[in-house]
Formats: C-alpha cells, sequence, structure tokens
C-alpha cells in the first residue's frame, strides 16, 4: 500500500517547504538568503572593525561590552522576527476541492435549438457577492483557482498562488505574502531594522568621535583610518531610506487600517475604507489581537475523497427517474457537477478554470469529452475567454461564510 501523503507533499500552491512542512517560504524563499546576508555581513564587519575597538573607551569598561553585545543581541532579534515573517503560513485560506455547488443556480428556461423547449439546465453562480462589513457593502469575489469566495480583505497572491487572508503584499525579500497572520512580525522585523540601521549608524559615527579625539585631528584622517565605519555609515544611510521609509508607511496605514494593497486599489478606485475605526483601536487590532491558528494543517495525512454522493434528484427531470436508459447526453446538471467535482480532483484547478469558463460560454449544449476539452483548452483559452461571462450573474447579498470543505482530511459524510 502506497505511503500516504502529507498535506505539503500534495500541496497546489507555489511554496517550499522545509523539515517536514513544518516551514512554509514562498517560491521565491532563496531570496531570503539575499536578506540575512545583507544583515548579518555589515553587523559582523561593525562588530570586528568598529565595535572591537570600543570595547576599551569608555571609563566604566562595560559600556564598550554593551555596544557590541546590544549589537549581537538586535541582529538576532531582527532575524528572528524574519523568520516569523517568512517562514509560517501568511493565512493562506485552503483551497476548495471543487466549485461551491450550493452557489449554482440552474437556469433551465433555455430552450434547445433543435429539439425545441426543454428544461436544458445551465451552470452558473455568481462570480462576486456584497458583504456588508461596519454597515457597509463590500464586494468579495470569486477565486477560479482557489475554488471560493475570498472574504473580505482577502486576495490571490499571483506569486505563491494562494488566496491570503489580508493580503497586505507579496515581499520580495522576505519571500512570502505578508497577511492576515505575519503582517505583525513583518512590521516588527521593518522597524527593527530600522533602529539597527540607526545603532549601527550611530556607534560609527561615535568611532569617528573617538579618533578625532586621539591622534586623528581632521574628519578626513580619522575617516581614512577607519575605512569599515565610512563603509558601514553609507550603507546604514541608504538603507535607512528604504526601512526607515517603509517603516513610515506601514506606520500610517495600520494609523488608517488599510493594508498596502488596498492602499493602492483605494487610491485607484477612490473608494471609501471601511475598515478604519480609528486610530487607536487600529493600532490595538494589529499590535494586540490574537494572531488566528493556521487554517491549514501541512503535516496533516490527506485522506481519499470520499465516493460522490448519489445524485439528488432536486434538479432532475422526473422521466429521467423512471426510465433506466442510458443517457447519449451528458446535459444533465448532475453528470455536470459531478464531471466537475471528478475534473477538480484530478487536474490541476487552472485547468479547471478554463473549461469552467469554455463551458459556460459554450452552454452546456455541447459539453464536449474530456479528450476535447484537453485538445481544445489553448484555443478556447485564446478564443472563448468570455469578458461577457459577467453579464446573466446578477450582484447577490449574502452573509459571508467561508465553505469549510478544505484540502485536508474531509470527514467522510457519504
Ligand atoms: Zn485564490
Ligand atoms: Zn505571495
Amino acid at each position: 500500500m502506497a505511503k500516504p501523503k502529507r498535506v505539503y507533499q500534495v500541496w497546489k500552491g507555489s511554496n517550499k517547504f522545509f523539515f517536514g512542512g513544518r516551514l512554509i517560504f514562498g517560491p521565491d524563499a532563496q531570496s531570503l538568503l539575499i536578506t540575512i546576508s545583507l544583515i548579518v555581513v555589515p553587523v559582523v564587519i561593525f562588530c570586528v572593525f568598529v565595535a572591537r575597538h570600543l570595547l576599551h573607551r569608555f571609563a566604566a569598561y562595560d559600556a564598550g561590552f554593551a555596544i557590541l553585545a546590544v549589537a549581537i543581541a538586535f541582529t538576532i532579534y531582527v532575524l528572528v522576527l524574519l523568520l516569523l515573517t517568512s517562514a509560517r503560513d501568511p493565512g493562506i485560506i485552503p483551497r476548495n476541492s471543487h466549485p461551491p455547488e450550493e452557489e449554482f443556480s440552474y437556469d433551465t428556461s433555455v430552450q434547445h435549438p433543435l429539439e425545441g423547449p426543454r428544461h436544458t439546465p445551465s451552470l452558473q453562480f455568481p462570480r462576486s457577492k456584497e458583504v456588508i462589513v461596519n454597515g457597509m457593502p463590500v464586494k468579495i469575489k470569486y477565486c477560479d483557482t482557489c475554488m471560493l469566495y475570498r472574504p473580505p480583505r482577502c486576495s490571490h497572491c499571483s506569486i505563491c498562488n494562494n488566496c491570503v487572508e489580508r493580503f497586505d503584499h507579496h515581499c520580495p525579500w522576505v519571500g512570502q505574502c505578508i497577511g492576515l497572520r505575519n503582517y505583525r512580525y513583518f512590521f516588527f522585523f521593518v522597524s527593527s531594522s530600522t533602529l539597527l540601521c540607526i545603532y549601527v549608524f550611530s556607534m560609527c559615527a561615535l568611532y569617528i568621535k573617538f579618533l578625532m579625539d586621539e591622534d586623528y585631528p581632521t574628519v578626513w584622517k580619522a575617516m581614512r583610518h577607519s575605512p569599515a565605519s565610512v563603509v558601514l555609515m553609507i550603507y546604514c544611510f541608504v538603507s535607512l531610506w528604504f526601512v526607515g521609509g517603509l517603516t513610515g508607511f506601514h506606520l500610517y496605514l495600520i494609523s488608517t487600517n488599510q493594508t498596502t494593497y488596498e492602499n493602492f486599489r483605494y487610491r485607484a478606485d477612490n473608494r471609501p475604507n471601511v475598515y478604519n475605526r480609528g486610530c487607536i483601536s487600529n493600532f490595538l487590532e494589529v499590535f494586540c489581537s490574537r494572531v488566528k491558528p493556521s487554517r491549514n494543517k501541512f503535516r496533516a495525512f490527506v485522506q481519499e475523497e470520499p465516493p460522490l454522493p448519489p445524485p439528488t434528484s432536486r434538479y432532475r427531470e422526473p422521466e429521467s427517474e423512471s426510465t433506466n436508459e442510458p443517457r447519449s447526453k451528458v446535459e444533465d446538471d448532475l453528470e455536470i457537477g459531478g464531471e466537475l467535482l471528478k475534473i477538480s480532483r484530478r487536474r490541476n484547478s487552472t485547468e479547471v478554470d478554463e473549461e469552467l469558463r469554455g463551458r459556460s460560454s459554450n452552454g452546456m449544449h455541447s459539453v464536449a469529452s474530456e479528450a476535447e476539452l484537453n485538445m481544445g483548452s489553448e484555443t478556447q483559452h485564446a478564443t472563448s475567454r468570455p469578458e461577457v461571462r459577467n453579464s446573466s450573474w446578477g450582484r447577490r447579498s449574502g452573509s459571508w461564510e467561508i465553505s469549510p470543505d478544505t484540502l485536508p482530511r474531509r470527514p467522510p459524510t457519504a
């Protein structure tokens, strides 16, 4: 018997997993090594070429050691924050294994061109819904890849290929999405890096000052004596614009309860911010709320999908109930629903997405065979990706809920 697979081994997103699925990174996790070296290398240079010379320059002997110790401890703190940001689930919403069936609507009024009026169901579900957040309507969209309605503030990261709650942005420096579960650590990482820059810069300046007080009367001569200090000061100065600017920007975002993504979108769309609850509450929300547990159990074993439940007869035509004739056409809504299920289990969801689009544009009169769909998916993609597909899908208001139908271990209900 084949060894049961774990969730991270069959993961459909682009993430990289380490230590048996205990650590999850984005696909660009290798950029983390660059980021770490951008922090560690300057600090090592600082310790060796600057802090070492400061050890004995204070009347109170321990003050010199404190400079070194603070630099090392602070660097470790920054690195821990970096790992907390990039090695954890940022708030990924588990994909559904099939589209939300409860949202399908069956248009039975379509007439078949050859066979005259008959009940031909066509598969539709709304691509967007409206939910009420703080008394204001917010449009939520359906994600074709994850087959779910994204909760408010959730967005699909194109790099990681996941829907992420309270999506802020995908940070290439930490190689991970910044979302609901790691935003706090990301902010602490950025702001601590800013402080580290200021600290190293100040200590280098202090060292130059000491040199000037001793044997090197001019700045120029002192700098020539300690080129490492000069390089570090330039490096910290440049970095400070980057991390300091980012810290300021995120302080503004936190105070107004926006994500980076929303900030750009709101500006473009001129939309009101419905999440702003006042500056202090916004800060409390980011820093003092409990970090939600991950929705993903990456190390859980994947359970075989339970067999398809027998088709319910809700939408079935009465005559097909009574006859046992094999159906020559696959027009039946249930057939289609079943096929969707099968396809979505078997194939990657992008293809399913294309098929869905192809089918919804073709109507359900001519559901192609699997082979045709496989061959034709490229052309369908090119020709019939219907921009008009939204026209028949009205907006619907409804209470927001996330389908519990998640990837790991569905309880066998059938
Ligand atoms: Zn998605
Ligand atoms: Zn991402």
